[in-house]
Formats: C-alpha cells, structure tokens, sequence
C-alpha cells in the first residue's frame, strides 16, 4: 500500500517513509491510497481473538512493507501486559442501556494517547532502518502535558532512538510536571522552557529547520523525527481500537455482528474521530459519528456550517487537551469528503494559514453532516455530567470523558436516535483529579495532589492507578529550566553534536 498527500497527489511514499518523515515535503499529510476492506466475513475471524492479534491482523492491511516478523514484535513490545494494567489493553465498560465507554486510558500515562504512542516509536525505528539506514533517531517534542508523557514513554529505552521533550515551565499541571520530570529511561531528556506552550512549540519547529544543526546532525549519524498526531504511525494504531471494541461488543452478545453503532469522541486535534472514521470507511458497521468539542467548539460549529473560523476567543477549560483551535487531522477528512482533490485542499488551508478561515461547498458540508454530528458542552455541564452519571450508575469519568456523554445524551435528545453508541473514554479521572472531585462533592480540596487521589478512591472507591500513585516516591530527574534561546545548545549538548 502507498501513500500520497494530501496537498499534492503525486508524492506517493510507502508506509515506513510516511512514518520516518510524519509530515509532507509540501505541508500535506500522507495518508492511505485505498482502504483495506474489512466485511463481516473478515471482522467475525478477529472475533475471540487477543488485542495483539487483532492489530496485527488490521495492521498488516496498512503497513505492506513491514514483515510480520517486524509488525508482530512492534506489536508485542507496544501491548506488552505489563505496560497496561488492563490484559485486555482497553477496556468497555457499559453505561445505562446503550452506551458502551471505550476506556483507552489504561497504559502507562493513563490518557488515550498511549494507544499510539506506545506503538509509534516501534514503528518509527523499523521505519528509519528501512528509509535511512545506519541512522539513530533523535525526536523532539513539545508539549502541553499528555502528549510529552505519553511520548515518553513510548520512547524510554527504545533502542536507536533519543528523545527530547520540552514543556512550558509554568504551563502544565503539577501531576503532568512531575509525570514528566520523574520520568525514567537513559535515552531521554525533558526540560522546562520559560515561557508559553507556543514558545516551546516554534523553538522545536525552528531547531527541525536550522541548515546548522541540520548538517551538525546529518554528521553524527542522527535524523530528526516528530512523534506529533499528525504522522501516520499515530493514526493507525488509533483505527485497530475502534474495530477491536466492536469485535469485543460481539464476543460479548452486546451486539449481533453486522448490526451498526454510533460512535462519540472528544475531540482536539481530530486524530481519534478520524480513525473512527477510516474504521467505518473500511467497513465496519458504524451509524453516526458524533464529535464533541468542549467550549473551544471551532469543530461543532464547522460541522454546522461548513465555515472553519479559528479567528476567535480561546478558552482554558477542564478539559485541557481538547483546548484547540486548529485541528491539524481534518485535512485528512476534507481530503476524502472532497473526493481527493488535492488542490482545493491547498486552497482551503492555504486560507487558512492566510486568513484563519475557509468554507468548504455545499456538497462538501452535505457529506460532512450526513457522517457526522457536531456538539459541544463548557464546563459547567461537563461538571454536571461527571455527577449526574457517577450518582446514577456508580461511574466515575474524566472531563474529557464527560465532554463526550454530554453531547451524546444531548445528540439522543435531539435526533431520537437510539442506536447503541462506543463512546471513547480517553482519561483517567486521576489525571484530572481536582475538576472530578469538584464535580461529585462540595468538600474542600486538599492542595497536595496526592491527597486529592486519596480523598477521590475514598469517594468513589476506584482504585486509582498504580502508575500515578508511584510517582510520588520517584526521585526528581529533570530540573532546571532555559530561556528559548537556548534550545539549540540543549540539543547540541544532548545530541553530542
Ligand atoms: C489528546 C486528547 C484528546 C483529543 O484527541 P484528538 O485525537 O486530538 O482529537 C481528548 N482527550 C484526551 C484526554 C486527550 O489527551
């Protein structure tokens, strides 16, 4: 299988060169010439069958030029049982007579993000040995909080590769500082930048196109990589979940194979809905798919009207990683809702680097709506959701998690719809201890995190993860911060260059 982007049709890549670049020479993002098809026939043999096996079997239709040898011990390594503190990797806990919530939080960093970033680093090595061999990988991140973590840990140990994570000193939770600054592992370095997430952004991108450090890296046998949601080796361990759920739904009798559900996400970046919809794509049987937005709602409003407008006021929510206004992955879905015309994508996101704005055509928003629904919920309802569903059924969500139900119920509301819906549950409601306490009591919060964990199992006698409650004994390895100048010379100096 190849892959083109989606801003010039003619830059086809295979699978190991779209995951060793991440992104398009041009600026587009690579993406599957075709979809592998997936009938009832081909679903009911995943049936039964472990996690593992299932994302070999989805796997293998996307990755053509890794052997199975290489794919089966990515594989392996990524959803080792020991990484998980579930052996089924994600877990579907049933809400009420028709909602089913996907929990893709139970890796090490306890947030959805480890589906794929566990994954990715095993991807990206095999990749580069393919595309550029004899070079070690060095990738750089910058992060608001989850994604460094998850990346991580992803990467800690992975041999023939180094990474680095900066994050804005000021700019993450105290439970996301000490995640990242306790992390263990002899190949990775994390420092604080003073300044904001957008310094230690345009810092990363500016040290990934300095000629200098460029041909300083190119000497020592290095070659940079991004392990941002926008590379390909993220999306595609994102799909094997969807299809994975449904599977296990049938195992379960929940559902008959072949019968539809809908799907609910909480959306930031459009990395997880859009692998829901490659899911449907390739067949597996899906109705609507409903995109959450907290009250940062660019999405919901694109939805509704076809207008993508990020000219406007940014909000911090409880909901933190779907704080945001440009979600790099709907590309990938206006590139097939378009019918594949690589230049009206140019045209599009070319305003919208310009004017921070486009309107797709009516039969573009026709098609957008007959897939999708759109909804949003701010955090007074978000709070609302988290004690209305831990009251009524003894479930305990996240915020992000809560985004989700909210716009469900309130899509179910609207439109009738009863058809059984996978909602993706992306947090642990320990990441976000302090918003779930003060959604489900009026006690006072402790300051420490620790005790809020503590206060939060009393109520809601969850047990919280063993990975969050370690940190507390794990010394602290990364201390100190720099100024954003001095990013390059902390490469440097890292890299041995
Ligand atoms: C990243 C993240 C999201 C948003 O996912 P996208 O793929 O960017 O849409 C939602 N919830 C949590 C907890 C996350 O970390």
């Amino acid at each position: 299988m190849m892959y083109s982007s989606t801003r010039d049709k003619s830059c086809r890549v295979t699978a190991a060169k779209a995951i060793a670049q991440g992104i398009s020479a041009e600026g587009g993002l690579f993406v599957p010439e075709e979809f592998p098809a997936w009938d009832l026939k081909r679903l009911s043999s995943l049936v039964g069958k472990s996690y593992q096996e299932k994302a070999k079997a989805i796997l293998s239709d996307f990755l053509t030029d890794f052997t199975p040898e290489e794919l089966s011990q990515c594989v392996e390594s990524a959803y080792a049982p020991e990484k998980f503190d579930s052996e089924n990797i994600a877990e579907i806990s049933k809400v009420g007579e028709k909602a089913y919530l996907l929990e893709l939080w139970h890796g090490p960093t306890c947030a959805f993000k480890d589906m794929a970033l566990q994954l990715l680093p095993h991807l990206m090595t095999v990749s580069a040995k393919k595309t550029e061999p004899g070079k070690d990988i060095a990738v750089l991140v910058a992060t608001s909080g989850d994604t460094g973590k998850a990346a991580l840990e992803g990467f800690k140990d992975v041999a023939g590769a180094r990474m680095l994570v900066f994050y804005p000193e000021d700019g993450v939770s105290p439970m996301q500082k000490r995640q990242m600054t306790t992390q263990e592992g002899e190949n990775l370095s994390v420092c604080a930048i003073r300044g904001n997430f957008d310094d230690a952004q345009t810092g990363v991108k500016k040290i990934f196109t300095d000629p200098e450090i460029l041909a300083e890296l190119e000497q020592n046998g290095w070659k940079f990589s991004s392990a941002n949601s926008i590379n390909w080796g993220r999306l595609v361990p994102q799909i094997v979940y969807y299809i994975a759920a449904y599977t296990s739904l049938v195992e379960q009798e929940e559902i008959k194979l072949g019968e539809p559900v809908n799907v609910a996400v909480p959306t930031g970046n459009f990395g997880n809905i859009l692998a829901a919809y490659y899911a449907k794509k390739m067949g597996l049987p899906m109705g609507r798919l409903i995109c959450a937005s907290n009250r940062n709602k660019v999405l919901a409003d694109f939805i509704t009207t076809g207008v993508y407008d990020r000219n406007r006021e940014f909000f911090t929510t409880s909901s933190p990683s779907m704080d945001i206004l440009i979600s790099s992955n709907l590309e990938r879905l206006l590139y097939e809702l378009s019918g594949r015309d690589d230049g009206e994508i140019r045209e599009w996101f070319g305003k919208l680097s310009a004017d921070g704005k486009y309107q797709v055509p009516a039969e573009v928003l026709q098609k957008l709506q007959a897939e999708f629904a759109g909804g949003s919920c701010d955090d007074e309802k978000t709070a609302e959701t988290i004690g209305d569903i831990f009251r009524e059924y003894g479930y305990l969500c996240d915020t992000h998690t809560a985004v989700a139900v909210r716009v469900w119920e309130d899509y179910v509301k609207k439109t009738g719809d009863e058809t059984k819906t996978i909602i993706a549950s992306t947090a642990s409601p320990y990441k976000f201890t302090a918003d779930v306490l003060k959604a489900i009591t009026n006690e006072a919060l402790p300051e420490d995190d620790f005790a809020q964990v503590s206060l939060l199992a009393e109520f809601s006698g969850m047990t919280p993860p063993a990975s969050l409650l370690a940190l507390k004994e794990k010394p602290v390895r990364f201390t100190g911060s720099i100024s954003k100048e001095e990013m390059g010379a902390f490469v440097r100096r890292q890299l041995g260059l």
